[in-house]
Parts: structure tokens; sequence; C-alpha cells
């Protein structure tokens, strides 16, 4: 809502015109009846320094921060949180008391739509893929206490590199994900996880290698993509009979944990989620 009070908020990213966030928030803040507007601003690496001073100096309340600045941003603020130290990348920035105060959203963004799930064990589970995204969903299995965690990947050195630094908190293993060893871990899994961008549209035919015939029947499938709704591999494990989870419930997770550092109001996820579907609309492939 425009008005003499507006307090400015937005999403710092490069390039940024695709970003969804500023729909969700706009949306929310409009239904809150909150006056704040929140812009996307395409901000070049070599001037992440300069932007992060300039949106304090401008009395900016906060922003998101996205791709390929989430690891670089930390060391132009003043403090991070647990998550993001522990993801070792920030995707939201508070500016208070001439501060600079660093979140990451992601993992609560992640665990969102659990709450539809009830009370399911997480015993095993299995994630494919070890980038950026996982972290965060590595740092979230920590927080509901995951018992072990088999990832899967194609280059296994930068699996084990990435899985290194939490497994001071839980037992997490990478694979090569065409070894046997991942083959056992994902017969065993409660919870399978898609991290990769296979599938994502345009390349909506692909999916990442599972073999459904050795997954539990009661294997829950969670794809963190969100364009298409519904991947290859949703469609396939729905096919089948198992629960599916898309990634348009983190998205908005993550954007409504934002919404609640910034303005101290719980978002609106329906409205959110209502605004994501209206923009994703014809992205679907
Ligand atoms: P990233 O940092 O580039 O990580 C991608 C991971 O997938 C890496 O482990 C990479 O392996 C692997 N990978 C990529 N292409 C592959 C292929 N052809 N075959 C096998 N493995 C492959 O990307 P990210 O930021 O984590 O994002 C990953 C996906 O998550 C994207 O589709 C993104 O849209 C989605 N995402 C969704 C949300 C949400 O809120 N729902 C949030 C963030 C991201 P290498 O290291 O070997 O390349």
């Amino acid at each position: 809502m425009l008005s003499v009070r507006t307090q400015n908020l937005g999403v710092i990213g490069w390039p940024v015109a695709h970003s969804l966030s500023p729909v969700m928030q706009n949306a929310a803040l409009a239904a809150a009846g909150l006056h704040y507007s929140y812009i996307a601003m395409p901000v070049e690496p070599a001037a992440l320094g300069q932007a992060a001073a300039g949106l304090k100096a401008l009395g900016f309340r906060g922003f998101n921060v996205t791709i390929p600045h989430k690891v670089n941003i930390i060391e132009f603020l003043d403090e991070i949180d647990d998550d993001a130290r522990m993801i070792g990348a920030v995707n939201t920035v508070l500016c208070e008391d001439g501060k600079l105060y660093g979140f990451n959203t992601d993992a609560d963004g992640f665990l969102a739509p659990f709450d539809d799930f009830g009370d399911r064990g997480l015993e095993n589970v299995t994630v494919l893929g070890a980038g950026g995204a996982a972290k965060a969903i590595f740092a979230a299995l920590i927080k509901k206490k995951a018992g072990s965690v088999s990832v899967g990947v194609r280059d296994v050195t930068k699996g084990r590199a990435a899985v290194a630094l939490f497994q001071k908190y839980v037992d997490i293993r990478a694979y090569d994900w065409q070894d046997e060893a991942f083959s056992d871990a994902i017969s065993k899994a409660e919870l399978i996880v898609n991290t990769t961008p296979l599938g994502m549209t345009p390349h909506t035919f692909d999916m990442p290698p599972v073999d459904f015939d050795i997954v539990r029947s009661d294997a829950i499938f969670y794809d963190i993509i969100y364009t298409p709704s519904r991947t290859k591999l949703l469609q396939e494990a729905e096919r089948r009979g198992h629960l599916v989870v898309g990634g348009a419930g983190m998205l908005v997770g993550q954007g409504a944990a934002a919404f609640e550092i910034w303005t101290g109001r719980r978002a609106d996820r329906i409205v959110m989620e209502r605004a994501l579907k209206a923009a994703l609309m014809g992205r679907d492939a």
C-alpha cells in the first residue's frame, strides 16, 4: 500500500526480473493492510556491498537476497542467525537500528508443508542433489530430528564436501546415485526429496534416477521445483499412490517467514499461494 507512511522492501539478485517474491509479498502486504511496498532490484555482483549499505541508508525495512548473492552478502551484515550460519547463506535481511541482520528462511520454508503430513517419522531420508537449496534442507532435516540422511549426487567429491559441515549434527552421507549403497538407502527412505533442477521447465521430461520398484510404498516424494507444479518425478510417484509435495509450499513458506521478520505480523499464506499460482499460470509446461 502506497502512502506517506510507506516503508520499502525488496529483493536483490542478478538477474532478478524472474523473481516471484514481489507478487507474493505485495499480495500479503495488501491483504494485511500494511504500508509497505516490495520491489525487485537488479544488483551486479561487484556492487553488492554498495547495494547493502545503500538500502540501509535509504531506510529500507529489509530485503530478500537471491542468486548469486546469498553467500557473498554475509560479509556486509552485522549479524546472522543460526540457520544462516549452518547453511552458509542468507536469503532475508532486516535493517533495524542502523544494523543489518541476516536470516535464512529456506529451512523453515521447506518444513512448512510438513504441517499437512501429520506426525510421520523421519528415520531415513534421501535427498537428491547437494547444491545451495539442499543445504537449507539438510538444516531443516536436522531441526526435524531426522535419523539419517542419504544424499545422492552425480559428483561424489562435491557431494561429500557439501554434507561435511552437517555431519556433527546428523548422520548424513553422500553417495554416487548409481551406487548400490544408495539404492539400499532409497529403499528404506520415508521421505525422498529432489533438489536437482532435473524436470524443471523447459526440461519437463527429465527426472532424477529413482527406481520405483524398490522404494517403500508409503514413501513421500517432495520435489522443490515449482515450475512445473508437478514434475515428472511427482507425476510418476503420484501414479503409484505416493503422497507428493511440490515446491510452491516451500517458496511460500520462506516468503511468509521473511514477511513475519520484517512486519512482526503473520503472513496470509493462502493469499501468497494464490498470488504465486496466478503468476505461475502460463509458466507451467
Ligand atoms: P544448485 O546450487 O545449482 O544445485 C543443484 C544441484 O543439482 C547440485 O547438486 C547439482 O550437481 C545437481 N544437478 C544439477 N544438474 C544436474 C543434472 N543434470 N544431473 C544431476 N545432478 C544435477 O541449485 P539450487 O539453488 O540448489 O536449486 C536447485 C533447484 O531447486 C532448482 O530447480 C530451483 O528452482 C529449486 N529451488 C526451489 C526452491 C523453493 O523454494 N521451492 C528454493 C530454492 C531452489 P553438481 O554440483 O554436480 O552440478
